[in-house]
């Protein structure tokens, strides 16, 4: 087939991938002017939708980032800091003032405090290497605190453009639709460009004459929960309301499944009570620590699931990890799945999840 560039962002348009950079339907090849569904959907419909990067495209289109002189907003899921985190990221922002935000807050029950969502935010960063400027936390999807980062990146940017960067699925398409609405209030004034270098269009949403917000595409990020789970099953994990918060009571010796994906052994400790904040539709099964492998090697894909039955094959095998909690009241975060809260210190537990996703220790939310 002769190569076919799409007139809207110039990527070269297929009809293999939906999403993927430059798709378009077969259908489309037979107009005139051809452009890609991405620029479909802007033109027509002034909506950005997220696509896929590969590798080489990613690290290019950073350092092209790198080398502008504007400000960062990264958006990331609240439900998967980890698995939402773009690891080059530090290497090519330098200096350059960035803006973190956190999506989904509307998830969150109304117990956890949001500062301490915001110092857990702004530390894990840091952790990573990565200095911000300043955190938000938004629901992109009901607008709270949409009002709020719009000002922030206001001020923070003083005439400069705004690359607004995010791995597929934090909810950056919905963020920046949001956000055209609060900035701009025009209807049409989105447009594609390209970017330097690269065969990316980035979709360029004026702010003033000078100056853009550029949508970037959304990164692949390997270590997401999400890529190990089909379709149907990450519609149990993601939640889609606020979650309600679950107790167990245990002894020491007592094993939580969470579907067939996580597992929570409570080592040693005396009897307490942990929190589990996870999907409302995503089933717990409480356990004997001695029967969990047995349990899990009869039943998972079914009784333990998701994964559902197609899907265990894909799901790589489950890693323990096993913590001291010291002291206090501390979370243990499974990536891009939820978290158990330890009630104090002096427990043992080990946290087992599919190889490759994080499981973590921060200080309580609450
Ligand atoms: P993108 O891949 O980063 O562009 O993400 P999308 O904007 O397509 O959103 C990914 C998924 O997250 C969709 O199912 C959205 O409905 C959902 N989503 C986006 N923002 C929010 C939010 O603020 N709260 C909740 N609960 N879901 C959200």
């Amino acid at each position: 087939m002769e190569k076919i560039i799409c007139q809207g962002c110039g990527a070269e348009v297929q009809t293999e991938d939906p999403n993927a950079v430059g798709y378009a339907p077969a259908s489309a090849l037979e107009r005139e002017d051809i452009i890609c569904k991405r620029c479909f959907r802007l033109k027509h419909y002034n909506e950005v939708q997220d696509v896929d990067l590969t590798d080489d495209d990613f690290l290019r289109m950073l350092n092209d980032i790198g080398a502008t002189n504007g400000i960062i907003v990264k958006v990331i899921d609240i439900f998967d800091f980890n698995g939402s985190f773009i690891n080059g990221l530090p290497r090519f922002t330098g200096e350059k003032p960035i803006i973190l935000v956190g999506n989904k807050v509307d998830l969150l029950p109304k117990s956890i405090n949001p500062n301490k969502v915001k110092q857990w935010m702004r530390r894990s960063a840091k952790e990573l290497g990565l200095k911000v400027s300043d955190v938000f936390l938004v629901s992109a999807k009901s607008g709270t605190g949409m009002k709020e980062v719009a000002e922030g990146i206001e001020s923070l940017r003083r005439n400069k453009d705004v690359y607004v960067v995010g791995c597929t699925n934090v909810g950056k398409s919905t963020f920046i639709n949001h956000l055209i609405h609060e900035t701009t209030g025009e209807k049409e004034a989105i447009t594609t460009s390209y970017f330097p270098g690269t065969t990316l269009g980035f979709i360029d949403i004026p702010l003033d004459e000078k100056s853009s917000l550029f949508d970037t595409p959304g990164i692949i990020n390997h270590h997401q929960m999400a890529h190990y789970v089909s379709e149907k099953d990450l519609k149990v994990i993601t939640p889609q309301k606020e979650i309600k918060p679950k107790v167990y009571q245990l002894n020491e010796g007592q094993t939580l499944y969470f579907g067939g994906l996580a597992r929570f052994d409570f080592e040693k400790g005396e009897k307490s009570s942990f929190v589990c904040y996870f999907s409302n539709e995503l089933m717990i099964h409480r356990t004997k620590l001695e029967k969990a492998d047995e349990l899990y090697k009869n039943h998972v894909g079914e009784m333990l699931t998701p994964p559902s039955p197609e899907a265990v094959e894909q799901l790589p095998p489950l890693q323990p990890k096993t913590f001291h909690v010291e002291e206090g009241k501390t979370d243990i975060v499974f990536s891009g799945l939820g978290w158990v809260t330890v009630p104090e210190g002096g427990v043992t537990i080990t946290a087992h999840i599919p190889e490759g996703v994080r499981v973590s220790l921060r200080p309580s939310l609450i």
